[in-house]
């Protein structure tokens, strides 16, 4: 049987020169290698002009540049371009890109397939959980924007772990992930955001790393007892435990924690929620993004409407609390969490490996 390609993003440079050493290669054929897949950024052995033909040939067919297959891809009116991309096992990921006015140009990415954190409100929460993704594979879907930005003379400037899955469940390939992306496809720190539920043990471990990766968190409700009922995390850690933990996080690096907030309406718009939720987080370093729910077809909340979320954010002015109201990208390509997966595997539920 033909063995499986090699897949050189998941190389390290040394381990590159040693295969190229083992091939009969001189010692700065790696360097030049190294520079079409980093510096240069292309996506074919063909465009690696400096290296000979036959090295070519041979990469070809032993060696490869990722492992994803796109399966489907949409086009949103305000310039989203969202993807669900096929793993080497049949399972299916999705990533967003987001262009935005002042040239930036983030990709959400995702760090599971699936997740088993259950959120009653997100599609990926209803699909439960099927597997981690490698680092390789959350590296592979910035990389992919990355390389397509380079050929625009673009370049890709922000990730955020908001695609599908919990980054905490999975730590260890997503901070291996994160930090190719700050060395390979030299995104900042401060450029790239972990999205997590609530994962205390791990948030107070991530302060640790030292690094200036922002940190967000899906808060949503601000009583134990409502929390619980949208998010089932908070059973295993509750809110006195989350804000310490987030607390902690500020003390290490001296960085703001940003809190998400999907507005839903009836549920947590009211002037009551925001005047619990302005308590809770008075004198924390921290920042409160406002996004109205993107419906999904497992749970019956609507979308918060806009004057209501105006008076939310003034009641949090009160507190001393700062929040922004985020645009919903690609609204009308199923561009939240989990929804493209959802939607493709209802229309083709025969096709597909779940
Ligand atoms: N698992 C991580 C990161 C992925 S979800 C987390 O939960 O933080 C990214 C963000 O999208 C989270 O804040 C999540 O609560 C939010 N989200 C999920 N489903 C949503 C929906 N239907 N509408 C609005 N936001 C949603
Ligand atoms: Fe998982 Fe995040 Fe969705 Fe909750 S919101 S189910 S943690 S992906």
């Amino acid at each position: 049987m033909a063995q499986k390609p090699l897949d050189l993003y998941t190389l390290e440079l040394p381990e590159l020169e040693a295969l190229l050493q083992q091939w009969g290669e001189p010692r700065f054929r790696a360097k030049q290698l190294w520079a079409w897949l980093y510096d240069a950024r292309v996506d074919s052995f063909a465009e690696m002009a400096n290296l000979p033909k036959s090295l070519r040939d041979r990469l070809q067919v032993e060696a490869c540049l990722g492992t994803l297959a796109l399966e489907t891809e949409q086009h949103s009116q305000d310039g989203t371009t969202k993807r669900l991309y096929r793993l080497h096992d049949g399972q299916l990921v999705e990533t967003v890109l987001m262009p935005y006015d002042d040239h930036r140009r983030t990709a959400c990415i995702s760090s599971q397939a699936g997740c088993a954190m259950g959120c009653v409100f997100c599609a990926t929460g209803q699909m439960g959980f099927a597997r981690h993704l490698t680092a390789g594979e959350i590296f592979e879907q910035a990389m992919r924007f990355a390389r397509e930005l380079a050929r625009q003379g673009d370049r890709l400037s922000n990730v955020v772990l908001m695609g599908m899955g919990e980054p905490f469940h999975n730590y260890d390939a997503v901070l291996a992930a994160v930090r190719l992306m700050m060395e390979r496809l030299g995104i900042g720190a401060r450029h790239i955001t972990i999205s997590t539920v609530g994962l205390v043990p791990q948030i107070r471990r991530f302060a640790d790393e030292g690094l200036q990766v922002t940190l967000a968190i899906s808060l949503h409700k601000a009583t134990d007892a409502e929390r619980e009922r949208l998010l089932p995390v908070n059973k295993r850690w509750n809110l006195a435990e989350l804000l310490a933990a987030c607390r902690y996080y500020v003390e290490k690096t001296n960085r703001r924690v940003t809190f998400e907030w999907a507005a839903i309406a009836g549920e947590n718009d009211t002037l009551e929620e925001a005047h619990k939720l302005g308590a809770l987080l008075q004198g924390l370093l921290c920042h409160v993004n406002i996004i109205p729910l993107n419906p999904t077809g497992g749970y019956a909340g609507m979308p918060a409407d806009a004057r209501r979320i105006e008076a939310f954010v003034r009641v949090l002015a009160q507190y001393g609390v700062s929040a922004t109201v985020r645009v919903r990208r690609g609204i009308d390509i199923d561009a939240g969490c989990g929804q493209l997966k959802s939607k493709v595997i209802r229309s083709q539920p025969i096709t597909l490996q779940e």
